[in-house]
């Protein structure tokens, strides 16, 4: 019973916030209504309630949370145990009308994506489900990419996920998916057999390709909680019992010739690809002012050094090539939860190293107007479209909401850490104003792509607004379909909303 005192607590504190003047009727009964669905979940699931205070909180509020900037102060927290309990915890929240948000792998560094002060917050920490199939995998929502690597490592399978070790299931494989074989496999995304979704009201659907196709499709890349909590996903897995993989490190001169294979990489075409991608990143020494670049490559098979990485190995580098498994390769590279805070910001061009090059040599300048920041931690990262990754999603029969052109393409993102709070609003203006500027000179050149991805860019910055018309027209119908009460948007407010 401990929680009532607790209830208690925050229902003082809940009024006392909320403003006497014009805001008053507004605020105080947004603080009513949190207080009611936090005390209708400490009734249905008194279990899996968490309050300020209790001993899991900061573990769930804070801990949980890649980016320090992401931890806020949920009123109250509830952690299912399964997909009826989310369903009965989505009930309470919406029946008393009250601001929420999701949390699965907690990577998304969108302030209020993920977390939310003065709400309630469902953590699925305890949706840890996994089942190997013969060619699929089912998994819960609370697993990172390397719980899934290394549950498909004895049957020399994987899945289509992150490449790095701790980035959440959920969160990437909604908003689309970056993997070393997108050239092969497509993204993520496509790679979805079946979701299980909690909807506003509390019910509970599959989605497949034959049952509620609509809400299947839209899955594909709209966006974390735009539809529904999803509870389980079903994902294709491929045989890889081996990968060669190579890290290759070069120095400042060679920077254009390392964008230049990037590019390269993008324009790969083959109707018959081998699975192969990269991380590909360029980092400036704040205190040395000189820049370098890194390759995480990885390639299906056993061919030693990956022969899909010539282009980068012809250049003059540190290289070390191995032959290993994905579970192996993913455990080396954590990305530890609230080590700083931290910026992301990105564009898209059409793939042509001269303009990649100035882009990098622009970033590089522009440095100067944030060197004092204390903490300072910039890095220019490249990703790749190929066209044959975006063929898979167009004759697979169901597509993806992206509905990108099959044409060479590279997303261009500044990830910037620094460590103060004081200089949360300096280092996103600074971001935003930089990378708008470029992006508004690409267009003007007509090498500009509206694409924008949601795992790489910035909080102000509109993922809807690069897709297709008509796709964001279909996805507006599957919302007005399956969330006709608007829980996930007028409730669900922070990240990439579908408004
Ligand atoms: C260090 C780092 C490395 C990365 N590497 C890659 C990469 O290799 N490839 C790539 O594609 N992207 C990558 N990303 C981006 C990453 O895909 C996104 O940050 C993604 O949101 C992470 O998923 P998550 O489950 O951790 O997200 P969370 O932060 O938990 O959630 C993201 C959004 O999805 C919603 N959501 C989460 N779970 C559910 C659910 N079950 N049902 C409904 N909505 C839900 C949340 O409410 C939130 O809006 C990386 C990000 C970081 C920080």
């Amino acid at each position: 019973m401990g929680y009532l005192t607790q209830l208690g607590a925050i229902t003082t504190a809940l009024l006392a916030s909320a403003t006497p003047s014009s805001g008053a009727s507004a605020s105080s009964s947004t603080a009513k209504n949190v207080i009611c669905a936090c005390r209708k979940l400490s009734n249905v699931l008194p279990k899996d309630i968490i309050y300020p205070g209790s001993a899991n909180y900061t573990d769930e509020a804070t801990d949980s949370y890649w980016d320090k900037r992401a931890a806020l102060a949920p009123s109250c927290i509830v952690v299912p145990n399964s997909a009826d309990e989310v369903a009965t915890a989505v009930e309470a929240i919406s029946s008393c009308n009250a601001p929420f948000a999701v949390r699965g792998g907690g990577h998304m560094n969108v302030v209020g994506s993920n977390n939310i002060n003065n709400g309630v917050l469902i953590g699925l920490t305890k949706l840890n489900q996994v089942k190997v199939n013969a060619d699929t995998v089912e998994v819960g929502p609370a697993l990172t990419w390397y719980d899934v690597y290394a549950a498909l490592e004895p049957y020399g399978r994987v899945a289509i996920g992150g490449r790095l070790k701790t980035i959440g299931v959920p969160g990437l494989t909604l908003i689309g998916g970056y993997h070393y074989f997108n050239n092969k496999y497509g993204f993520a995304m496509d790679n979805v057999d079946s979701y299980d979704v909690v909807l506003g009201n509390g019910t509970q659907v599959t989605a497949t390709r034959s049952s509620h196709p609509d809400l299947f499709w839209a899955l594909k890349g709209g966006g974390g909680n735009n539809f529904g909590v999803v509870t389980k996903l079903v994902l294709r897995t491929y045989p890889a019992p081996q990968v060669s993989t190579t890290i290759q490190a070069f120095n400042e001169s060679a920077v254009p010739g390392f964008l230049a294979a990037v590019c390269d990489a993008a324009k790969l075409n083959s109707p018959d690809p081998i699975a192969a991608g990269m991380v590909a990143t360029v980092s400036y020494n704040v205190s040395s002012g000189v820049t370098s670049a890194s390759l995480l490559g990885v390639q299906e098979g056993v061919s030693n050094p990956p022969d899909q990485f010539a282009n980068f190995s012809s250049i003059s580098s540190f290289a070390i090539n191995n032959v290993t498994n994905m579970k192996d390769w993913a455990g080396q590279f954590e990305t530890p939860k609230q080590q700083f805070r931290i910026q992301f910001a990105h564009r898209t061009i059409k793939a042509d190293a001269a303009v990649l090059t100035s882009l990098y040599e622009s970033w590089k300048e522009s440095l100067s107007e944030v060197l004092d920041v204390e903490g300072l931690g910039p890095t220019f990262v490249a990703n790749v479209i190929s066209p044959t990754s975006v063929r898979v999603g167009n004759n697979n029969g169901v597509g993806n909401i992206w509905g990108l052109p099959e044409e060479p393409l590279i997303i261009w993102q500044f990830s910037t850490s620094w460590s103060l709070a004081r200089d949360d609003r300096r280092m996103q203006n600074w971001a935003r104003t930089v990378v708008e500027r470029l992006h508004a000179q690409n267009k003007r050149k007509g090498v500009a792509s509206e694409y924008i991805y949601m795992g790489d860019a910035g909080d102000w910055q509109d993922a809807f607004a690069g897709m297709p018309k008509k796709n964001v027209a279909r996805l507006k119908r599957v919302q007005a379909a399956y969330d006709p009460e608007r829980v996930f948007t007028r409730l669900s407010t922070g990240g990439f909303k579908l408004t």
